[in-house]
């Protein structure tokens, strides 16, 4: 039952009662149950405004969602690129990676791990030349 319900069942029921309108105490009832009546249908509109309102405000969350999508792409995924960075080398089946690499002064083929490779460079067991290598992924972190 709404709140205007009870109140147009308060108006039967000093209706019925035989109120009388005429004297000062039916005067003031009928006073306070009009009054009574528009709060409650105030009331009502203005919870159906506050709906509308939220239903606006979930159209327009949604779209800015579009609108940050478009311009920043998603944010979830530029996180675990960022992440894939550090991951990239070291996280393979948490063992370690090998690399193999040719020697250009004695083509000796050496075999270095991921962290030789973040060192950049290591000295050829063969012949002592410093072979120096690039990560292939183009990030500019390594200046770190
Ligand atoms: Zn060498």
């Amino acid at each position: 039952m709404t709140t205007s319900e009870k109140v147009a069942y308060l108006k039967g029921l000093a209706e019925g009662y035989g109120t009388d309108p005429a004297t000062k105490e039916g005067k003031l009832l009928a006073t306070i149950l009009d009054i009574l009546e528009d709060l409650a249908l105030d009331q009502e509109d203005l919870a159906a405004d506050v709906a509308e309102l939220g239903e606006g405000l979930d159209a327009v969350s949604d779209d800015l969602g579009d609108v940050e999508e478009i311009l920043f792409g998603d944010l979830d995924d530029e996180d675990e690129d960022e992440d894939d960075e550090d991951l990239e080398i070291s996280d393979w089946d948490g063992k370690t990676v090998f690399y193999d690499i040719k020697c250009p002064a004695c083509g000796e083929t050496v075999t270095f791990d991921e962290n030789d490779l973040a060192k950049g460079s290591i000295p050829c067991p063969a012949c002592g030349e410093l072979l120096e290598f690039e990560l292939e992924t183009e990030d500019e972190s390594k200046d770190e």
